[in-house]
């Protein structure tokens, strides 16, 4: 297995820019995912590590060796862009043996390695099925079977879980990141679903118009966002943003958001009066009498496990709060909200970006 270092990378179509000036590691072993909405640059990403689309500049470094330029089958590296892609007139055996035997490798070696990457995805039982035959998980499974039988330095994969239902998708997540916690293979995975992103990631980047706008691991961009982006597009429902104004001096552990003081983490440089925006995910936030930020109740959510309430606060921003089930506010009911300090992010208001 190898590391892949991409380095200023720079992609433009015509006049469009795909992906602008991304640098980052993937060191060996690591499960990492690009995640982002639809059009952020991810696959275009992916596939100039593969070497499906060159780069209009930078460098992407697999290993030591700078492959930039090289092309994709040059490239000792294995993409799983879409895992229903197999020969469906070729039973299972046939289709992770493909690989290995137009390399020619000799007819014993391609049954051992075929064998061993069934044991490992526990597919044996279905080697000499014809793959018509197989359920979409199954499918899934065969498909990284020739992906692991090559022994690339890394795997690229595209979406593999996108065309599943929510339900599978979760056992094949689980799946997926127990079979690279075997393989300990260096993993570029993209998605735009934060789910899969947060379950399976040692390393996540968020990207957005083409521009990484964080790196990280999932607890550190969930818990300490780096912009109002990745604020919103991690976690659901997603954080809540109340507007406010002021100036900190470093230090400052309080703001005031219309008549209330709230509490926050202590500012660790000086800002200047302007607009910010005080970002505190819903589990966050707690109803008690005597705070001074009253809201109203809108609607209630029964979750499950949890219950999500809806609210407009006296200053007219939308705030939902994840509480437990048994909570009894009702729509119509005025509360006072109060937020875990230690938990709250602050943003200026006109850049996104956190206030560190
Ligand atoms: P999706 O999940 O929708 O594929 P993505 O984040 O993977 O989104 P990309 O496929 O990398 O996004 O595309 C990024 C942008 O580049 C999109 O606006 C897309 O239309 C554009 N793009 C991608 N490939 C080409 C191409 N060959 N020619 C022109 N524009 C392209």
């Amino acid at each position: 297995m190898a590391e892949i270092r991409v380095h200023h990378l720079h992609k433009a179509f015509a006049e469009f820019t795909a992906v602008k000036d991304s640098t980052f590691t993937v060191h060996n072993g690591e499960f990492f995912c690009l995640l982002g909405p639809s059009g952020c640059g991810k696959t275009t990403t992916l596939r100039m590590i593969a070497g499906l689309e060159l780069p209009t500049s930078g460098q992407i470094f697999l290993g030591d060796e700078d492959v930039s330029f090289k092309r994709a089958s040059a490239r000792d590296i294995a993409f799983v862009f879409q895992m229903f892609a197999l020969y469906p007139h070729m039973n299972v055996r046939r289709n992770i043996a493909f690989s290995l035997v137009s390399q020619g490798m000799p007819r014993e070696e391609v049954g051992r390695q075929v064998e061993q990457a069934a044991r490992i995805l526990r597919i044996t039982h279905l080697l000499d099925k014809p793959v018509s035959q197989l359920s979409s998980g199954d499918r899934q499974r065969v498909a990284l079977g020739r992906a692991i039988v090559r022994q690339p330095l890394a795997f690229l994969m595209d979406e593999p879980l996108g065309a599943l239902d929510a339900e599978f998708r979760e056992v094949m997540c689980q799946e997926l990141r127990a079979l690279h916690d075997r393989l300990h293979a260096t993993t570029v995975y993209v998605t735009h679903d934060q789910m899969e992103a947060m379950a399976m990631a040692d390393v996540i980047a968020i990207m957005n118009e083409g521009v990484i706008e964080q790196l990280g691991a999932p607890l550190e961009v969930y818990e300490r966002p780096a912009s109002v982006f990745v604020a919103d597009f991690i976690g659901a429902p997603s954080m809540n943003f109340l507007p406010f104004e002021a100036a900190m001096a470093s230090g400052d552990s309080a703001i005031t958001i219309g008549p209330a003081k709230v509490h926050v983490p202590a500012a660790r440089e000086d800002v200047s009066a302007r607009a910010l925006l005080c970002g505190v995910r819903p589990e966050h936030v707690r109803f008690r009498d005597d705070s001074m930020l009253r809201a109203e109740v809108l609607g209630t959510e029964y979750l499950g496990t949890s219950t999500v309430v809806t609210l407009a606060t006296a200053q007219g921003a939308t705030v939902r709060a994840k509480v437990d089930v048994a909570n009894p506010a009702r729509r119509g009911d005025h509360v006072g909200l109060a937020f875990d300090a230690g938990a709250v992010s602050l943003f200026d208001a006109a850049s996104g970006r956190a206030l560190r």
